[in-house]
């Protein structure tokens, strides 16, 4: 599992994509989809609790996948530290290296 602080995963997506948070690419745990907070956008969603959580195949026929963090089977890789050092679940990047798999 990859745990890292807010700050330093927003750091790590404006490295990899620009600082336009639009434009970072996320990539569904589950299917692969790489999807951005346009794609949301262009459908009618606010990205803002979507993009780095749910794939966009629970709403948009025909891509992706229905797969979100929310979900009772935990098959992410990745955590992100938010205020009050709760700990959410989020995709990883593309391009990112997938963490060493630990024991399950
Ligand atoms: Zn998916």
């Amino acid at each position: 599992m990859i745990t890292m602080e807010l700050t330093e995963w927003q750091k790590q997506g404006k490295d990899l994509f620009g600082e336009e948070a639009k434009n970072w690419r996320f990539k569904c745990v589950k299917c692969g989809h790489i999807q951005t907070a346009k794609d949301f956008k262009d459908i009618g969603m606010n990205p803002e609790s979507y993009v780095h959580f749910s794939c966009i195949g629970r709403w948009k026929e025909g891509v992706g996948c229905d797969w979100t963090l929310g979900g009772l089977f935990t098959i992410h890789k990745k955590e992100v530290i938010v205020e009050d050092g709760k700990k959410i679940p989020v995709f990883m990047f593309d391009g990112e290296p997938e963490p060493e798999k630990g024991g399950v």
